[in-house]
């Protein structure tokens, strides 16, 4: 979950810093921040693309993590995934089709309706709290900073 703290730290947009890290049998397989589609630019420099008070330019985390397995040709079936927060339903109807098997999170975000399907699809969410000394310095944001 530590790495997970980490890689969230290279996030591009400042909404919200998440982290991901698939792992098997304690072997990282692929990692993934949210931040914008390759290519285009990042949120801190391009501003946000706001819907309905979301940001919406971001692939988030757990997306990207599942993406550069797949450009890696990494099988991530079967494996867990670390998440510095709990997923979105898109996110976790992804990861459950990637075959995802164990989604460790480590604050609750927004959405529970993953954690009702879980049980049904077989798939343990299991909290890991961050751990208050792994707390990695987030970089100042550009511009005022809203939450949410
Ligand atoms: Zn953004
Ligand atoms: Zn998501």
């Amino acid at each position: 979950m530590n790495i997970a703290r980490v890689v969230s730290s290279r996030a591009t947009c400042h909404r919200k810093f998440v982290g991901a890290v698939i792992v098997r049998d304690k072997t990282i397989l692929s990692t993934g921040y949210n931040g914008s589609v390759r290519g285009l630019p990042h949120c801190s420099d391009a501003g946000h693309m706001m819907v309905e008070g979301h940001c919406v330019a971001t692939i988030h985390a757990e997306m990207n993590a599942i993406i550069q397995a797949a450009r890696n040709g990494v099988r991530i079936e079967d494996a867990s995934i670390y998440i510095t927060a709990s997923p979105c339903w898109n996110c976790f109807k992804a990861l459950a089709n990637a075959g995802i098997k164990r989604i460790c999170y480590g604050e609750f975000y927004r959405d529970d309706r993953s954690f009702d399907v879980a049980q049904e699809l077989d798939i343990d969410m299991a909290h890991v709290p961050l751990e208050e000394g792994a707390v990695v310095k987030v970089p100042p944001a550009e511009g005022p900073r809203r939450t949410g």
